[in-house]
């Protein structure tokens, strides 16, 4: 392996899946549903199947899906884009997260993660011999918020890029309209580009709302958003996930994908783009059954002793270890699968200063009630 993709090692998603599958445990690492996504989709995707739609798509994507992303967006969050020139359709986010830097981002120039940070953010910095530098989310209370002095520190005349990711994997922050504000002034003072991170965009609770990042002053010019219908639909292994942003930046991102893998997905394409038009309400219902999960697992954590952080957005809530007396989660996370059959998945790991993070693990919380009732009765016992 070359030296700059030396420190990544294995992603801690497979390292923590792996013990949950060799330990039979419940597995509350990764983030991947139980439950399927909506019938009608699934049937799409079958039929597509069945008519022979099984070769090569086009190198943006498949026109009727690239469609049904713009409409999407203009009729959400009022952004326009062209189907043409402005969306880009990838092998899942995290394609099109590589991709944007490859495609983007010189060697030698910096990009700003904000940590703790979705793992293939730093990877993908590494494959594009960029730098990375990293600002932080700090702890106000029991939930997270941006750390301004922190990202302000954290530009320099060599950033190129910033990368923000609202709802937020590992900690559920949805960053309100002030840190957006803050984020978006920051890029056009610095001309940055900004990649905006939204695979949960749907999945947000407690009436917060989800602010794409693109519909900021200044920002349509400068953003690329990245999204997926892996979290929406509830079709992780499907990877289809794509960018939208001006041509001159889909452009770069296009001219990395190409080589990448090409294209991606061809017959979960059209059954995507019917989702997109036609299962919203789906989504609705995903996102209340969601927010009631999410309330489960955290009174549930709350009460088997850990100091759990609210989460606002997303798959994902954090507990803190402190009250149980233990402090280390990568050490805590490493242990459980044998010892009481539950994976979960250290903070510390999303994080270049692990010791800042290392008290908070991450569970996941879509998963079956049964699921996620008997993982909390599995760690009452470890605690
Ligand atoms: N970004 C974030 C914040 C994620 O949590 C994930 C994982 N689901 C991805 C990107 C990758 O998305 P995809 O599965 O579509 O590649
Ligand atoms: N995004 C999911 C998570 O954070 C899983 C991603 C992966 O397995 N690479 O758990």
């Amino acid at each position: 392996t070359v030296a700059r993709l030396r420190p990544f090692a294995a992603t801690i998603f497979a390292e923590m899946t792996e013990l949950a599958v060799r330990h039979e445990a419940v597995n509350l690492g990764q983030g991947f549903p139980d439950t399927d996504g909506p019938a009608g989709m699934l049937e799409v995707a079958r039929q597509a199947i069945a008519d022979g739609v099984n070769q090569y798509p086009p190198g943006r994507g498949m026109p009727v899906l690239r469609r049904a992303i713009a409409a999407d967006r203009a009729r959400r969050y009022g952004t326009e884009y062209d189907p043409d020139t402005e969306v880009l359709v990838t092998v899942g986010a995290t394609e099109a997260i590589s991709a944007a830097m490859l495609g983007l981002v010189e060697p030698g120039q910096e990009v700003v993660l904000i940590e703790p940070y979705y793992d293939s953010y730093a990877a993908a910095v590494a494959l594009a011999g960029a730098q990375r530098r990293t600002a932080r989310l700090v702890a106000d209370g029991d939930r997270f918020v941006l750390d301004l002095d922190s990202l302000r520190a954290a530009i320099t005349p060599r950033t190129r890029m910033l990368v923000v990711n609202s709802p937020h994997n590992p900690t559920g922050t949805v960053l309100d309209r002030a840190d957006l504000t803050a984020i978006a002034e920051l890029a056009c003072e610095h001309d940055l580009i900004v990649l905006t991170d939204e695979v949960y965009e749907h999945l947000v609770y407690d009436g917060n709302e989800h602010i794409s990042l693109a519909t900021l002053p200044g920002m349509a010019e400068r953003t690329v958003v990245v999204s997926s219908a892996a979290k929406t639909f509830s079709v992780t292994g499907w990877k289809i996930g794509w960018a939208c942003g001006p041509a001159y930046l889909i452009d770069g991102v296009l001219a990395a994908k190409q080589f990448l893998t090409f294209v991606g997905g061809g017959p979960f394409q059209p059954a995507v783009a019917h989702a997109l038009t036609n299962e919203l309400d789906w989504v609705a219902w995903l996102r209340d059954v969601l927010s009631d999960k999410r309330l489960r697992l955290s009174a549930a954590l709350a009460d088997a002793g850990f100091g759990v952080q609210a989460s606002g957005g997303g798959y994902f809530v954090c507990a803190d270890l402190t009250p149980t007396g233990r402090t280390d989660g990568l050490e805590f996370c490493r242990e459980i699968p044998e010892l009481i059959g539950v994976a979960a998945v250290p903070v510390s790991v999303f994080a270049d200063d692990k010791s800042a993070w290392n008290h908070l693990v991450r569970f996941t919380f879509c998963k079956r009630d049964e699921t996620l009732d008997e993982g909390v009765r599995r760690l009452r016992a470890a605690v």
